[in-house]
């Protein structure tokens, strides 16, 4: 996804060298470290060699970094995330550095292409979606703003699936992206620490018969070995670490196993150790609950706190001042088994008494909540909790028994109130909760967009909430310009610049002076040729890849992220269809031509999710495939939606589709990504959208449906879909198209259940929305049709979004929830 232009940084760093100089060490390099010379050299091998010789100038920035951050004794913030979605690093590096051109220069010297390497890096994909792009991007943005930071997270040898679709249908294939060698990262072989699980717990008394601490024994061992991968932040102003932990057996060669005869023996537990970071599991907001994963949740939990609490008392001696030089973040409550374990170590090993140990671990964590869907609200069986982490379901009671015995000294609770509070599910089976665990864990939870914030008060943590009422606050989400803006839109990065001057560049708020530009016609003319290009972009590679041919001078019109009942990519496809409807009925009216494009990925266990994709591939075949559409409309899927995939999509988009049901989206990051290069939105008040409606303005953004508050009420007071389909014409035409086998000929029936849904609970209130959504895109068409208004809106977008920065999150972070300078 090769992009015409880069974005040159004016101050070049001091040391950065010529072309020449630069084309003799990656000759260096390559002869050396990779072992190639350049008759035999592979794109790989170029690749590689141009990827270590980034890294080595990396190198200094990162010892100086953490060497100050040592030598001034600065607090310092882990970040624990189960998921890094990270994409390319490559020109995220040579961009960041500003050796973007001088590489480039250097590289053509050589005869090599750099778009054509870098298309070869894998797309890091250690995550799902959007909880692991803004765990990206937050790296990305501390080590920018100048926080010493280390992320914590597995190093998946298998990421996030790659998606192929066969016939309509997803496919999931495993995506091998360590296949030639991870050039960015540093094996830490001598950075490995155990994790144990199972066993039993002893009791050690004194020699009056006194408990003097509780040992755990466990019953399996593995090694967590550190892999190091650098973060660089924008002009290299810090360089941070990503450590990724990766399973092996405690005794690689397990001799004694082998020796005993017991070669099967040993190679199981070789598999045991190597299944922990074997693969990521794929659900994005949908039930897990495999045992597996609570295995990868404690020990990637266990071994960031081990190396957390060793650094710590290296520099320091003692545990005791550990929230002042440490602030631990748990990434939603997927590490939030790291709570009891830093009980466990405080106590167990280091013999600092219970009251302690929790002042210490609440003053050390801080938690952020991503979701309120009740299906992805983490839980576990107290009987497999038990079974893997014994010592810990002791905590967790202990734990338990403290907050309970708070509550109940209040007064201001009754029994359903203290059960909700309670860490232990008790109706149905017994299950440890990890958000209340998290959340009575931590001194702050935060909520990722203002509404989420508000929900959350009202609904998951209103009990707790009340108990603690100080530790609620939001922090809205946001992306790094960097590659949502100067690396993936150097076009219209350009055109800021010499617009607006560099400003912006390190100020992405500063890019509010284009705001005026907006009724300049000539630079709207400027800005919509930008628009053009990054949209034939797009239409090159649809037709590459798909075959499919798109005019880019059309509406497009863009859907992009996981596929899920609460996105409502339903919403979106049945809208289509009805409007597929009305231009075959009324050839003779004004249609603007559009391009619907979809993209993203569904849980293979989501059944649902998985037919709404063949839907829309089903739909796309019959529209694409009418001749009197005369091209008006189009509908492309495009596989595997990744980091890289929406690198091209975003900057070529003219509308942005954030139409989840009021209440279900946090916050959205998607959505911002959108807007900073220039597509409007058309959405509902959720998450994020109602911050971006208060930037760009209510003229700016097309918003339409329920509020959260009302999708409540309805739901409250038995919400009737059938009746609102049947006062529909068009979505009661467009779902009975889909019901009878319009667009599935080769199987009448297969959406009839699906359909049934909508009439029947239609839980994500599809049909309440559908009329005011179709209006909405009716009024777009209107606005697209003036294209001076259009693209004065559009610029608006980009210039009043730079707000929704990661370095604005991050400072917010630092100063309310880690007390850390930014
Ligand atoms: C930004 C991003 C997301 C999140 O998208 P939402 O629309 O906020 O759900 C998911 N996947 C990828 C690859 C992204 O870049």
């Amino acid at each position: 996804m090769a992009s015409a232009k880069t974005v040159q940084i004016p101050q070049a760093l001091p040391e950065d060298p010529d072309p020449q100089a630069l084309a003799a060490e990656i000759l260096r390099v390559l002869r050396y470290r990779v072992g190639k010379d350049t008759t035999v050299a592979t794109r790989y091998d170029w690749l590689t060699a141009s990827i270590q010789v980034v890294r080595d100038r990396v190198i200094d920035h990162w010892m100086e970094a953490t060497k100050e951050a040592y030598d001034r004794q600065e607090k310092r913030v882990y970040y624990l995330s189960l998921e890094f979605l990270i994409g390319r690093l490559m020109r995220d590096a040579f961009s960041n550095l500003g050796m973007m051109e001088t590489m480039r220069q250097a590289l053509v010297s050589l005869g090599v292409d750099l778009d054509a390497i870098a298309q070869l890096e894998p797309d890091a994909a250690l995550g799902n979606g959007g909880l692991g792009r803004l765990a990206a991007c937050f790296m990305e943005s501390m080590a920018t703003v100048d926080i010493p930071a280390h992320g914590y997270g597995i190093r998946y040898a298998n990421g996030m699936f790659r998606q192929e679709i066969q016939d309509g249908w997803q496919v999931e294939l495993p995506e091998t992206w360590l296949d030639h060698g991870n050039p960015w990262e540093f094996e830490r072989r001598e950075r490995a620490f155990e994790v144990g699980f199972g066993g039993s717990v002893e009791s050690v008394t004194d020699k009056d018969g006194r408990l003097e601490r509780h040992v755990w024994k466990p019953g399996e061992r593995v090694l967590a070995v550190a892999y190091d991968t650098p973060v660089v932040g924008w002009r290299a102003n810090r360089v941070n670490t990503l450590r990724l932990w990766s399973g092996m057996p405690v005794d690689p060669i397990l001799l004694d196993k082998f020796n005993a005869g017991d070669h099967m023996g040993a190679l199981a537990e070789s598999n045991k150790a190597d299944a922990l970071s074997r693969v990521l599991y794929p659900a994005d907001s949908h039930k897990e609950g495999q045992e597996l994963r609570l295995r990868q949740e404690y020990f990637f939990s266990s071994a960031s706190l081990q190396d957390i609490l060793q650094r710590h008392l290296s520099q320091y001696g003692d545990l005791g001042s550990l929230p002042d030089k440490a602030a631990i973040h748990l990434n939603d409550t997927h590490p939030a088994v790291a709570v009891p374990e830093l009980m466990r170590l405080l106590m167990d090993v280091h013999g600092i008494d219970f009251d302690q140990a929790w002042d210490i671990t609440r003053r050390t964590f801080g938690y952020t909540n991503h979701t309120l869907l009740p299906e992805a609200l983490e839980s576990w069986p107290v009987p497999l909790f038990e079974r893997l982490l014994p010592r810990h379901m002791q905590i967790v009671y202990a734990i338990n028994a403290a907050v309970l015995l708070e509550a109940r000294a209040t007064g201001r609770f009754n029994g359903d109130q203290i059960a909700r509070i309670s860490l232990i599910q008790e109706n149905g089976d017994r299950r440890v909760r990890m958000g209340n665990l998290a959340f009575v864990g931590s001194h702050s939870i935060n909520g990722v967009s203002a509404l989420h914030t508000e929900l959350m008060k009202q609904t998951v943590f209103a009990d707790l909430h009340s108990l603690y009422p100080n530790r609620i606050n939001n922090k809205t989400n946001g992306i790094t310009p960097r590659r949502w803006l100067f690396q993936c839109n150097p076009g219209l990065t350009e055109l800021a610049r010499e617009t607006i001057g560099d400003r912006f560049l390190d100020d992405i708020e500063a890019i509010h002076d284009l705001d005026r530009f907006a009724e300049d016609a000539g630079f709207r003319d400027k800005f919509a040729a930008v628009k053009r290009a990054n949209k034939e972009r797009l239409a090159t590679l649809v037709a590459e890849r798909l075959g499919i041919k798109v005019d880019p001078s059309a509406l497009f019109d863009i859907q992009i992220k996981r596929i899920h009942e609460y996105k409502r990519q339903l919403l979106n496809i049945l809208e289509a269809i009805a409007l597929y409807d009305q231009i075959r009925s009324h050839p003779e009216r004004d249609w603007v031509p559009r391009v619907k494009f979809f993209g993203g990925k569904a849980a293979p266990s989501y059944h649902n999710a998985k037919l709404i994709i063949k839907l829309a591939n089903d739909v796309a075949k019959v529209i694409n495939g009418d001749p009197s559409v005369r091209g008006l409309l189009k509908v492309v899927f495009v596989p595997n939606y990744n980091v890289s995939a929406a690198e091209v999509m975003m900057p070529a988009a003219d509308l942005s589709e954030q139409i989840s049901t009021a209440g279900m989206e946090a916050s959205g990051t998607g959505n911002m990504k959108f807007a900073l290069n220039g597509a409007l939105t058309i959405g509902t008040l959720d998450g994020a959208n109602v911050e971006i409606r208060e930037r760009v303005g209510d003229d700016n953004i097309f918003i339409f449906g329920l509020k959260a508050d009302e999708v409540a009420e309805r739901r409250a007071n038995g919400y009737q879909p059938r009746a609102i389909i049947e006062g529909s014409r068009e979505l009661s035409q467009a779902i009975a198209a889909v019901s009878s086998g319009v667009f599935s000929p080769d199987d009448p029936d297969r959406y009839r259940d699906l359909m049934n849904g909508l009439y029947d609970s239609d839980w994500f209130m599809v049909a309440a929305d559908f009329d005011a959504y179709a209006a909405a895109q009716r009024s777009i068409d209107d606005v697209w049709r003036d294209s001076p208004a259009w693209y004065a809106r559009a610029i608006r977008n980009v210039a009043r979004v730079g707000w929704f920065s990661s370095d604005r999150t991050i400072r917010e972070y630092a100063k309310d929830i880690w007390n850390v300078p930014a």
